[in-house]
């Protein structure tokens, strides 16, 4: 059977894994902004900590039964921002799965909540947990939340993970922000950022989110050899992602080859390099990517994560399959019945 090092979900929504199947909205979204305003917005105000833990057990469990083994989470939770990424950094250790967490700053819910953000930041990563400064986008945030962000993660020696251009409405202040950025930021999207625009740090790419919230298509190749594969909280099956990634590129140009979403895919361990020690071990001959491009119903029959084996035969070894969905169906519940 075929082998691969863990996969790498290069930018996640863990708490999205609860929203599916929510109540529609009271009006159908027209637009991106009408999207984060009448669903993510309304979603993000009513989580609690234990919605959180259990969106992220099962967000974790769904990415290790497809092969993926490290996360780049970014996490926003209004009303319950103090102990979060805890929370999600511990529910993932539960089921085996690294992650990388970042509380993404704005100031939509005014300085206080802006003044929160940071702190858990800050906190999460001086108290050890593996992390980076998040900012949701810099068209949520005052220029001195920006600032104040930034200087937090030079001062703790962390990347900032923030969503850029992912519509139009962040075209401007986007492209400010990616200009400032470092070599270890990661930039989410950058759909609407004019091309030959300089910046560093890695860019990740989310087909299918892009796709889905008709925000224009980000054309990665245009960003050289700094593009990651990300989901944006649908799910962490990365090979469905490169698979989509691929035909999105060949809807462009049919000369290209599954190598160049492959390279993305594989860039993941620039962001998290554990998780190319990680072993997976699949249901199918051959991880070529010619073959996987063309493949779908390629899962993981066992992974060894820090030489633990976490997935055996299929089926998880650290937490009750069974268990974290009937847990996380009755969060999911709780968090439909606050909307
Ligand atoms: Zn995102």
């Amino acid at each position: 059977m075929g082998t691969t090092p863990g996969f790498v979900c290069s930018h996640h929504h863990l708490y999205s894994a609860l929203v599916r199947g929510m109540p529609a909205p009271p009006q159908t979204p027209t637009n991106f902004l009408e999207i984060l305003e009448q669903v993510w917005w309304r979603v993000d105000t009513a989580l609690d900590l234990e919605m959180l833990e259990w969106s992220a057990k099962l967000g974790a469990l769904e990415a290790l039964k497809s092969g993926t083994t490290a996360i780049v989470d970014h996490h926003e939770s209004p009303n319950a921002i103090e102990g979060s990424l805890s929370v999600i950094a511990d529910a993932c250790a539960e089921v085996g799965v690294r992650v990388v967490c970042s509380y993404g700053v704005t100031d939509r819910h005014g300085p206080d909540g802006a003044t929160a953000g940071l702190a858990e930041n800050e906190r999460f990563i001086k108290d050890g947990g593996r992390g980076m400064v998040g900012i949701h986008a810099a068209f949520t945030c005052e220029q001195a939340t920006i600032d104040a962000a930034v200087g937090l993660a030079e001062d703790l020696d962390v990347g900032v993970h923030v969503h850029v251009a992912e519509g139009f409405t962040d075209a401007g202040s986007g492209a400010a922000l990616a200009r400032r950025s470092k070599e270890n930021w990661l930039l989410v999207h950058g759909v609407h950022l004019p091309d030959g625009l300089s910046f560093a740090g890695m860019m990740a790419h989310n087909p299918r989110s892009n796709m889905n919230n008709s925000v224009g298509y980000a054309d990665p190749k245009r960003f050289g050899g700094r593009v990651v594969l990300g989901t944006d909280g649908i799910g962490a099956d990365m090979l469905d992602e490169f698979r989509l990634a691929f035909v999105k590129l060949r809807e462009d140009n049919v000369t290209t080859t599954p190598q160049t979403p492959w390279n993305w895919l594989e860039n993941g361990w620039m962001l998290v390099p554990e998780a190319e020690a990680d072993e997976v071990t699949w249901n199918y001959p051959t991880m070529d990517p010619w073959h996987l491009a063309y493949t779908t119903g390629v899962h993981p029959i066992d992974i060894t994560v820090e030489g633990e084996k976490v997935l055996d035969n299929g089926v998880t070894t650290k937490v009750d399959e069974a268990e974290v969905r009937a847990k996380a169906a009755e969060q999911a519940k709780r968090l439909f019945a606050k909307l």
